[in-house]
């Protein structure tokens, strides 16, 4: 019987986003390529006797019941009648509060991990649901690869895992609420709009330069419009040889895709010296994939 587990939690950037509107459920209706990269928080899981532990590495997360892991621990152990505990380790090397679904995608490996654990008869689409009650993110955690979220971003449609992409990944030093963007968001001072469907075609086809004539992220001229430095970040990186640089999710972090990994690598190097929260990353591959 095992007693622990240890389990990669991957960040994920968005690769496209669109709002297509305002749902009567006050949700908004979302429209969005995501993509898990091999940014990781390690997370252990020890059965204990009783009651849920959280033990984190980083100063800017709660360790107490509101952290997503906790909850999505209490969830699960809760809706499967598990009498026993918990303590979850996690190390945090996804930034907090960046637009990477650093907290969601700790929620989705507590899920798995006690899923596998407990050996609990829980199917995916259980899970999934149980995961959306955590975050509207928490689903896509759970399936990974890339995929078009729509709804609130739960309905979701794989993409094949067509490139491998380098990208720099520069997180400014403030971090940004993903509600109150939503609240400042308003369709009418977008400029620039994704073409989604362009985007999932020059996807399928492998063609990197089309994918990204069609990156956009709508939420820009929200947080942009707040944090002038985003942009500046984005042209820096572009300058540095980036294909294309956009932001992900909500922000503030900035994504940039490059053809090579030299330039990547020079990007890296330069931005790190400004922005100490710079990563070089790669697409996550799952185990059996390429
Ligand atoms: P998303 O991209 O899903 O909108 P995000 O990357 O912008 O999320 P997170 O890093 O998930 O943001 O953090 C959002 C908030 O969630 C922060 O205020 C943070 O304190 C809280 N939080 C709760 N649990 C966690 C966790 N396990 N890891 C990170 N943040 C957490």
């Amino acid at each position: 019987m095992i007693t622990s587990i240890t389990i990669s939690a991957p960040a994920k950037v968005n690769l496209t986003l669109d709002i297509k509107g305002k749902r009567p459920d006050g949700y908004h209706e979302l429209e969005t390529v995501m993509h898990q990269i091999n940014l990781l928080d390690i997370i252990t899981i020890e059965k204990q006797e009783t009651g849920i532990e959280v033990v984190t590495s980083s100063e800017l997360v709660i360790d107490d019941e509101t952290n997503l892991a906790y909850r999505a621990a209490a969830l699960i152990l809760e809706k499967y009648n598990c009498q026993a505990g918990v303590k979850i380790n996690i190390q945090k090397n996804i930034p907090v509060g960046a637009g990477l679904a650093g907290g969601s995608t700790d929620a989705a490996a507590v899920l798995k991990g006690i899923r596998q654990l407990f050996d609990l008869p829980v199917d995916d689409r259980t899970l999934h649901e149980i995961g959306l009650a955590l975050g509207s993110d928490v689903p896509f955690c759970l399936q990974g690869g890339t995929a078009l979220a729509t709804g609130r971003g739960e309905i979701l449609s794989m993409l094949p895992d067509s490139l491998v992409l380098t990208m720099v990944i520069v997180k400014p030093p403030y971090q940004v609420s993903t509600a109150e963007v939503y609240k400042a968001f308003r369709l009418e001072q977008v400029k620039r709009f994704p073409d989604t469907n362009a985007f999932i075609e020059s996807w399928c086809n492998c063609d990197m330069i089309g994918m990204c004539d069609h990156m956009e992220n709508v939420f820009e001229s929200v947080t942009e419009e707040q944090y002038a430095e985003i942009k500046t970040i984005k042209n820096q990186l572009v300058q540095l040889g980036a294909i294309k640089s956009i932001m992900s999710g909500s922000g503030p972090s900035v994504l940039a895709i490059f053809d090579q990994l030299a330039p990547a690598a020079r990007a890296f190097e330069i931005i790190k010296k400004t922005c100490q929260e710079t990563y070089i990353v790669s697409s996550y591959l799952k185990e059996g994939v390429l």
